[in-house]
């Protein structure tokens, strides 16, 4: 449906259903006609896919996964969207609209319940208040899906595609490369979307798989990696020592067990640091 990027069409769609963008959801709609067919193509690889869509808003790009999936799920929160979405997906029956807030739902039980026999996938223009939230929920999950391919702001991007050990990584760099296989996929202007937001965005696709390494304790691990990132431009010794509580002497024996050199960066850290980290830290007696 080419016309659901076509801004007078959108305009007058919404106007009729008295919609009013919402700044708190974060509702920029994509209104640049190659983005989501290149985004539901990453997505969708063969008929037999489940998609599961955070925020169809008006179905721009509900409407190009509906085309190459067996099955859309679109959970949307704001309920003034169901009746637009009603008009300008209702050809399809293939797709399940559910009104709810994506951070409040059984997603376990609803992929097992609407996705029966599919390889399921998630594909979103996530709403950027709360990207970090809803990709930590669909990682700690544990949720069987392939792949989340999903339009993110740019700096977000970057972050979570960031090489280890690099500039810009931050905690959430670390918690997502335990779970998956981050790659940056496209970058999308500010234009593309209305109203335009003030950054630019890009597409970014994590592809999940086992850990590679594992700590004893999970929870510690991304404690000490949520420590290690609360002041980044201090050392590890002082940013994990004030933030967990620890006695810098004993942390720094800690941290030299696990062949961490107290002074360095937390953004020079690899997993396996903290993995090495948290480990010495379990040993050591201390709790997750
Ligand atoms: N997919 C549409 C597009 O690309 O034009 C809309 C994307 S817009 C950036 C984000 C969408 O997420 C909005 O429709 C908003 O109402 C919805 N949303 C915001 N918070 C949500 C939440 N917690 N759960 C589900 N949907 C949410």
């Amino acid at each position: 449906m080419e016309r659901l990027t076509n801004i007078s069409t959108v305009r007058e769609i919404l106007s009729r259903h008295g919609f009013t963008f919402s700044k708190a959801l974060g509702q920029n709609f994509l209104i640049n006609p190659s983005v989501c067919p290149r985004m539901a193509q990453a997505a969708v690889t063969d008929d037999n896919t489940g998609v599961l869509e955070i925020g169809p808003g008006i179905g721009v790009l509900t409407n190009e996964l509906l085309q190459r999936a067996r099955k859309v799920v679109a959970v949307e929160l704001d309920k003034r969207l169901i009746p637009v979405l009603d008009e300008t997906l209702g050809e399809y029956d293939n797709l399940k609209v559910v009104n709810a807030d994506v951070m409040e739902l059984d997603l376990k039980r609803l992929i097992a319940e609407e996705f029966p026999g599919m390889r399921v996938v998630v594909c979103a223009n996530l709403p950027y208040y709360i990207t970090s939230p809803i990709l930590m929920k669909l990682l700690e999950e544990r949720l069987p899906i392939e792949t989340i391919t999903v339009m993110v702001q740019k700096e977000a991007a970057v972050r979570l595609c960031a090489a280890e050990g690099s500039r810009d990584s931050s905690a959430i760099t670390a918690a997502v490369r335990y779970y998956a296989d981050p790659q940056l996929l496209f970058h999308v202007s500010a234009g593309s979307f209305m109203p335009a937001p003030k950054v630019d965005s890009a597409v970014i696709q994590l592809t999940l798989r086992e850990p590679e390494i594992k700590p004893r304790d999970e929870r510690m691990m991304f404690r000490v990696i949520k420590a290690a990132f609360a002041q980044r431009r201090k050392t590890v010794l002082n940013s994990i020592s004030s933030s967990m509580s620890l006695d810098k002497g004993e942390l720094s024996g800690i941290l030299e067990t696990a062949g961490v050199a107290p002074t360095a960066r937390a953004e020079k850290l690899t997993l396996t640091d903290f993995v090495r980290i948290s480990d010495a830290l379990t040993e050591g007696g201390y709790d997750g």
